[in-house]
């Protein structure tokens, strides 16, 4: 039996992606919350090429499959969000989006549900089982709570004075790739969906956050994008490492960062299996150790930025990368 990406599944999934609030070329005289906190360069890179994008994806059909492939979990997110909307509004207040003046730049967010019973503010992600451990990506989603709690504190959502009460902020995620064996390792939650509190971010340290952000978005914006980019950190740039493995393996038994430390320890740990075997006079075949060259990447870049084939520094960089991962031979 065959079977394909749904053709319904491709249209809504490029549809659902240009589904936005805040439109692109608004940047950055408004700049959304989640904008904010992530690169200045992406956002460069989406206001310039937004309409190129939607029209290679309306003129290449290979293309538009693969991104659809590539970015299926939107329909889980907007599914979450589609069943939040049915928690009762006489206890919840949902998906309300509120803007706010910082300077001459605009700062506009859009919470997921605030509890009026509890007083708590939440927030729901559809991602990846790897964030959970991402300190970096944790940190980005706590800070962004917070500039929501900040919004919703401080501006008026009606005609009066309204401001909220706050007592707890939780990060609700749902993880859309853990399988039944994570759930016993150490490395991974055991559930799919699982919650963490946010902790509160003083707010005069949490309001030069924001202005330090916009600071850095309208300062990168200025600069020539031929002769800019993204950061390491930006670009999850990971350095090229030669890893010790056993033949046929795939996990590394220790990761170097220096090819020659890699090759005494492969050396080392070979010595003692033949020294073993020769002990027990066993007859099998040795299960020896290799090295293998993994070159460094810049994993967004690579899998997870929908703008790379437009990117000046993607196209500079590829060039760069020539090698491969490949067992070395001495
Ligand atoms: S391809 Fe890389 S450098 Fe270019 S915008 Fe995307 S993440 Fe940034």
């Amino acid at each position: 039996m065959k079977f394909e990406f749904p053709q319904i599944i491709v249209d809504l999934i490029v549809n659902l992606y240009f589904d936005y609030d805040v439109a692109a070329n608004t940047y950055p005289e408004m700049i959304s919350v989640t904008t904010l906190i992530d690169a200045p360069y992406v956002a460069q890179m989406r206001k310039l090429h937004e309409q190129d994008l939607k029209d290679k994806l309306n003129n290449d059909y290979d293309f538009r499959l693969q991104f659809a492939r590539k970015n299926w979990w939107l329909i889980l997110g907007k599914a979450v969000h589609s069943v939040m909307e049915g928690l009762p509004e006489d206890r919840y207040m949902k998906e309300i989006r509120i803007n706010k003046e910082f300077g001459d730049c605009i700062v506009s967010g859009k919470f997921d549900v605030y509890d009026k019973a509890l007083f708590e503010l939440s927030d729901y992600k559809v991602t990846s089982k790897f964030t959970t451990s991402n300190e970096i990506r944790l940190r980005d989603y706590f800070y962004q709570l917070n500039i929501l709690k900040y919004l919703l504190n401080t501006v008026n959502m009606t005609n009066g004075e309204e401001k909220y009460r706050i007592d707890k902020m939780n990060l609700i995620l749902f993880l859309r790739d853990l399988n039944p064996s994570d759930m016993f390792s150490n490395q991974f939650p055991d559930d799919n969906v699982v919650s963490t509190e946010v902790s509160f971010i003083p707010e005069n340290d949490l309001v030069k956050y924001i202005n330090d952000r916009i600071a850095i978005h309208l300062s990168e914006y200025q600069k020539d994008v031929n002769n800019n980019g993204c950061s390491e950190k930006e670009r999850w740039y990971t350095p090229e490492t030669y890893a010790v493995i056993r033949k046929g393996g795939k996990v590394a038994t220790k990761l170097c960062e220096q090819k020659g430390v890699a090759l005494r320890m492969r050396d080392s740990l070979n010595a003692s299996i033949i020294e073993k075997n020769n002990k027990k006079k066993t007859g099998k075949p040795e299960e020896l150790y290799q090295v293998e060259y993994r070159p460094a990447c810049n994993k967004r870049c690579q899998d997870y930025c929908d703008y790379n084939i437009f990117c000046p520094f993607r196209k500079k960089t590829l060039q760069d990368i020539h090698s491969r991962k490949h067992i070395i031979e001495e």
